[in-house]
């Protein structure tokens, strides 16, 4: 697994000291409320455990799962709910917790179902994001690390199912993607 990778973008420390700034900023925010916080699967999942520890206000969790990749690289453009939430968030302050943002896509869907089921507020934290590939227009109102257009893996993020389990973030090397 290792010797796919081509170049390390984050070491596991540096990730963990951002996530802690990003669950003291959350926090702050948030302070005498309590959100919904909700974990795009599967992406996000070890991001959203990470951050839920350094939350300091009370939250409710939920998972939702989506689809617009399949094995590709590239975005199909097409979103599809694929696990749903358990909790209704009609009132409740709601945080996406987002693993990467790229084209925009799935983030824009996820918005509008949750404002159309009437939560109080929607906001998004990710923890990667490509300005450089946006087709709408979104932004997260808390972002980790801005990255270049570049296929990364690891921390969650995954290459047709794997490296979601290495404790870094890292560039695949382009002979992965042809064979
Ligand atoms: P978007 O809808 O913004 O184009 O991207 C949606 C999803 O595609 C992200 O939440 C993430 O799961 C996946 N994705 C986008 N860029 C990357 C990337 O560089 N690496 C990996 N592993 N997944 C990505
Ligand atoms: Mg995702
Ligand atoms: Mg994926």
């Amino acid at each position: 697994m290792q010797n796919d990778i081509r170049e390390v973008l984050y070491r596991a420390e540096q990730i963990q000291e951002k996530v802690r700034e990003l669950g003291a900023a959350v926090s702050r925010d948030y302070e005498g409320r309590n959100p919904l916080v909700i974990c795009v699967l599967k992406g996000a999942f070890i991001f959203m455990a990470d951050l839920a520890k350094n939350i300091t206000v009370p939250i409710a969790l939920d998972f939702m799962a989506v689809s617009s990749y399949g094995n590709s690289t590239r975005s199909s453009g097409e979103v599809r709910i694929v696990k749903d939430l358990d909790t209704s968030v009609e009132g409740r302050d709601v945080l996406i917790v987002e693993d990467i943002i790229d084209s925009g896509l799935t983030l824009s869907y996820l918005i509008d179902v949750l404002e159309r089921r009437n939560a109080l507020s929607v906001r998004v934290v990710a923890l990667f994001d490509k300005p450089g590939r946006r087709t709408v227009d979104l932004n997260a109102d808390y972002t980790g690390f801005v990255i270049p257009d570049a296929f990364v893996v690891g921390y969650g993020l995954d290459y047709a199912e794997k490296y979601r389990n290495l404790p870094y973030v890292g560039i695949l090397k382009p002979e992965i993607y042809s064979s």
